[in-house]
């Protein structure tokens, strides 16, 4: 097993700047999830790390060896895409074992490792199945198998899960969750959603334009924003931002960002704020409001169930306030 660095990795595509000056030391056996909207890179470093596309500028490690002239099939990297091929004319077996065939492997490990990787993922009952008999999600589980089966270093998922229905993702993702925590594989995992990312992680890029906005641990990057781009990624709702015309005290050229989950819902004389209930979206455990003041939305997650277009007062608490520069969106507390 290896850790993974990447020192100032710049990469074009013509004069598109797809990752600009990326370096990320990924400790031996620790899972990395890189986060950030559509074309923000995550699938080029992705990409660079498993050697198919040449590292333009910048050096990649896998452990102590800069992989830089190293080609794809000499990292000892296992990728696991959003859309898996399996070999339709060959058995789930037969797709485990192929790429040990590939490389030489005798037939008794092959039997060996396939049926290791069966126990671990729940295949054995379907080894001599052909991919078109399985649903999704035994289709996913032997792709994932099929990289594990030669123990690679690391491991490169991009968004493996997107293609499965939410409680096959759900269990899967427990699956990967566990499978790590039993083989400690150093993993770099591609995802947009953010369960994914908060559950699964050891540490989390969020990466946009090409850049890499803050890493650190899921919680820290929730708790401890660096910036608005990262404060608006992270929770579902997202933080809200208020014009600094709405809460008196703060100076003009200061955003003020609240969590819906620190918001207070409370009678309309006695908020700090007052607005009309827009949109009620119970969820069991608890409810997303949504207030409309003047022009400006806020997302409240409440334990109350408020009546769609009734008044309310909204408390503000200042202890759960954060403080960004309007014009380029630093944290300034
Ligand atoms: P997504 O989440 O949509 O998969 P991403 O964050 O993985 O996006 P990348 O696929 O790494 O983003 O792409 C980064 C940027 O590089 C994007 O602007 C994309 O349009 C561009 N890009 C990616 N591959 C190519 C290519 N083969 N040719 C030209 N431009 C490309």
């Amino acid at each position: 097993m290896a850790g993974v660095i990447l020192e100032q990795v710049t990469q074009r595509f013509g004069r598109h700047l797809a990752v600009a000056d990326v370096s990320l030391r990924i400790p031996n056996g620790e899972f990395w999830v890189l986060m950030g909207p559509s074309g923000c890179g995550k699938s080029t470093i992705l990409r660079t790390v498993a050697g198919l596309m040449p590292v333009q500028q910048g050096r990649v490690f896998l452990g102590e060896r800069c992989v830089n002239q190293v080609s794809a099939r000499e990292r000892d990297v296992a990728m696991v895409f959003q859309n898996y091929a399996l070999y339709p004319h060959l058995s789930v077996a037969e797709n485990l074992a192929f790429g040990l065939k590939m490389r030489g492997v005798g037939s008794a490990v092959r039997q060996q490792r396939v049926q290791w990787v069966a126990d671990l993922l729940g295949l054995t009952g379907l080894l001599t199945q052909k991919p078109g008999q399985l649903s999704g999600g035994q289709q996913q589980r032997v792709a994932l198998g099929r990289a594990m089966v030669r123990s690679p270093q690391v491991f490169l998922m991009d968004e493996p899960l997107s293609n499965l229905d939410s409680r096959l993702r759900d269990q899967t993702r427990t699956e990967l969750k566990r499978l790590h925590q039993q083989l400690k594989i150093t993993t770099l995992y591609v995802t947009h959603d953010q369960t994914e990312a908060m559950t699964l992680a050891d540490q989390l890029v969020i990466m946009h334009q090409g850049r890499v906005q803050q890493a650190g641990t899921p919680q820290n990057l929730y708790q401890h924003p660096d910036n608005k781009t990262v404060a608006s990624f992270l929770g579902n709702p997202p933080m809200n931002f208020l014009p600094p015309w709405l809460l008196p005290n703060a100076p003009g050229e200061v955003t003020v960002g609240i969590r819906p989950e620190a918001i207070e819902i409370t009678a309309p004389e006695t908020g700090m704020l007052r607005g009309r209930v827009a949109v009620v979206e119970p969820l069991g455990d608890v409810t997303l409001v949504q207030v409309q003041i003047e022009a400006t939305e806020l997302w409240v997650k409440t334990q109350s169930v408020p009546v769609l277009g009734e008044w309310v007062g909204l408390i503000i608490p200042r202890q759960f306030c954060y403080y960004f520069d309007s014009a380029n969106g630093i944290r300034l507390t």
